[in-house]
């Protein structure tokens, strides 16, 4: 449940929701936003205790959060999230997340770097450890492709956007990369939420190919109940009886989290299909449905890429998407 203080309320009065809920055995999450400050109560049924909060003086309002999340409900923080990656931010303006697939050497992600940046891209992506279905594809250059991630990013002024795969990785990913991903088949995988809510480093979580809406939105509450915050959604597609993509993009995923949840949410349309001539039109849906950007897979030469080449743009192609969807941004901005 909910807890909404009265507007004028003190530290003092914060601690007094803080301690009646411990004498309940619960637990809390506070969030100070511009006009209100909200506590959230976990625990078991405790709605029930509900009147006990009501009675205090600073509260004004106690809410029952009937949806299995609760910190990342809308309910929970009403204002919407904005991540700060950097200079940079997910959640304020629309940005694109791109790069190849996976690091290949230090000069192929020299000649990306230099093409997105000058673009004016932000965020670099590029897989060092590679999830892939059969071991005998490559599988990633590992702490070496890290490496090189982070002295490529600090040289073009880019984020790095890269997924972690295991646990005990952690410190190496918070040592190489700005935002942590986690790859759709490990949103469930409990442990490694875990370990990222424990990292100061923003999470990038993509919807697991197989789950439904809120067992997504369930794994967000992990790293948020387990103290990182700093989560950006990242819808890529689900598995449907299509075969013409690889998966299918479930657009109204976007503005149903918009509803649900504050955290902002972007689109890996290279994953979503599986499908390289989609992306141009479908990056202007994405724009158009309000999401807070996109994640596009791009490499020099896609049929020479190491893995993922049928879904990556080569530059010429990349450049055109970026001109038409940052033409849409601008008119949307002008509705
Ligand atoms: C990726 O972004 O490199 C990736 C493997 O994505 P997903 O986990 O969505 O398949
Ligand atoms: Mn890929």
């Amino acid at each position: 449940m909910i807890v909404v203080m009265k507007q004028r309320s003190s530290e003092d009065d914060l601690k007094r929701v803080v301690d009646l809920a411990k004498s309940f055995d619960f637990e809390t999450n506070i969030s100070k936003g511009a006009e209100k400050t909200i506590v959230g109560i976990i625990g078991d049924n405790v709605y029930e205790r509900r009147e006990a909060f009501e009675a205090l003086n600073c509260v004004e309002e106690v809410i029952p959060v009937l949806r299995p999340f609760k910190l990342v409900s809308k309910e929970f923080h009403p204002e919407k999230t904005v991540i700060e990656v950097g200079r940079e931010n997910i959640g304020e303006k629309f940005q694109f997340i791109a790069g190849p697939c996976s690091v290949e050497s230090k000069d192929q992600m020299e000649r990306e770097a230099e093409f997105l940046s000058n673009l004016g891209i932000k965020f670099l992506r590029g897989g060092a450890f590679k999830p892939r279905t059969s071991p005998y594809a490559f599988q990633g250059l590992g702490i070496e492709g890290l490496k090189i991630l982070k002295e490529i990013g600090e040289r073009y002024d880019m984020q790095i956007v890269s997924e972690m795969m295991s646990p005990e990785d952690l410190p190496l990913f918070e040592e190489y990369v700005n935002v942590i991903q986690v790859g759709t088949r490990n949103m469930q995988n409990y442990r490694l939420l875990e370990q990222l809510g424990h990292s100061t480093k923003p999470v990038m979580l993509k919807r697991g190919f197989m789950s439904t809406v809120e067992e997504w939105l369930l794994a967000g509450e992990y790293l948020y109940y387990h103290g990182n915050s700093q989560i950006i959604l990242c819808e890529r597609g689900i598995r449907t009886f299509e075969k013409y993509t690889r998966n299918t993009l479930d657009i109204s995923a976007v503005p149903l989290v918009k509803i649900l949840s504050h955290l902002p949410i972007i689109v890996d349309l290279s994953h979503a299909t599986g499908r390289r001539d989609l992306i141009p039109s479908l990056a202007r849906a994405v724009v158009a449905v309000g999401a807070d950007g996109v994640m596009i897979e791009v490499h020099e030469n896609p049929e020479r890429a190491l893995s993922d080449g049928q879904q990556s743009l080569n530059f010429e192609e990349f450049a055109s998407t970026y001109d038409t969807s940052m033409d849409l941004v601008k008119m949307m901005e002008e509705i």
